[in-house]
């Protein structure tokens, strides 16, 4: 939900940017574009894509897999740190963010590295599966209806090799999860899907508080 990790007062998180964030001119054109979007809060922190980046070179992804793509930051960070021939299908059931997704994909040149699928995600997970796409996606990302998270991860379980690892965004949804009055639906499923994970022994696991909480699983 924030676009900044929690608990850094601004000097404290500016700082951090200040010394740290390495954003290219299109990353930093896409943030403020989406800026001005209603949906603004759906964006992830720069930090957080520099982040998503820095794995994508340690991990030597070369097949990705975005569920939630909104605007394009994410995916940007994805795509301009696969190789040549990399690949990223990125799921997402909203034409009009993607289509803003899409004109900085032309902008940065990575394009022809992403397939986009519009429609339900989880569907289309369902259709990668019918495609004997098991075990044969490097890294996932999950970031899109917080109510369907524990279906997308089992597809993306499925999805991902061994050693595969799935970045799942806003786990710690503000700080509602841990407060027991808050009992709207997205805090429910957040609060489930974590219940879930953690009890999932076909992965390692570590959540972190980057921006509004990731957590790492890593697929056994
Ligand atoms: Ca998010």
């Amino acid at each position: 939900m924030s676009r900044k990790s929690m608990q850094l007062d601004e000097q404290v998180y500016n700082y951090l940017l200040s010394v740290s964030l390495r954003e290219s001119q299109i990353l930093a054109e896409c943030r403020a574009e989406t800026a001005k979007h209603p949906m603004a809060r759906m964006q992830i922190a720069p930090e957080q894509g520099q982040f998503i980046s820095f794995l994508i070179k340690l991990l030597h992804v070369k097949n990705a897999l975005e569920i939630g793509v909104f605007t394009g930051y994410s995916s940007l960070s994805i795509a301009m740190s696969l190789p040549e021939d990399g690949h990223l299908d990125a799921c997402d059931s909203d034409p009009e963010a993607t289509a803003i997704a899409k004109k900085y994909w032309n902008k940065a040149d990575v394009a022809e590295k992403i397939n986009l699928h519009i429609g339900p995600a989880i569907e289309t997970l369902d259709r990668l599966l019918e495609e004997n796409k098991d075990n044969t996606y490097d890294f996932a990302f999950i970031d899109a209806h917080k109510p369907e998270y524990i279906d997308y991860y089992e597809r993306a379980l499925r999805l991902i090799r061994p050693g595969g690892v799935i970045l799942i965004d806003n786990v710690l949804w503000s700080g509602n999860v841990a407060d027991k009055n808050k009992q709207d639906e997205d805090t429910v499923a957040i609060r489930n899907f974590n219940e879930h994970v953690n009890k999932d022994d076909r992965v390692m696991i570590s959540m972190l508080p980057v921006a509004d909480g990731i957590t790492l699983t890593m697929k056994n």
